[in-house]
């Protein structure tokens, strides 16, 4: 018997999501995570600030992703 649950939380702000201390690029805004699937594209890194923060947690992990209006993944698992 397979337990796969994860909770996803969606939110969103207008103004952006301001960076940690331990993050690169601090003081700052997190910038659209669509960067790395861009560049396994060929494309362009965008770099248009994320409104877009989901959380996808599950049984022995969180993860933190954070998208602009135009890149934000479908809802559901699918989303990779
Ligand atoms: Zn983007």
């Amino acid at each position: 018997m397979t337990c796969k649950r994860t909770t996803t939380t969606t939110d969103h702000s207008a103004g952006g999501w301001p960076l940690a201390p331990y993050d690169h690029g601090y003081p700052g805004v997190h910038r659209c995570g669509s960067i790395l699937a861009r560049a396994l594209n060929g494309q362009r890194a965008c770099q248009q600030i994320a409104v877009w923060r989901i959380r996808t947690r599950g049984r022995n992990y969180q993860r933190t992703g954070y998208y602009c209006d135009d890149d934000l993944p479908d809802d559901g698992p699918a989303a990779a």
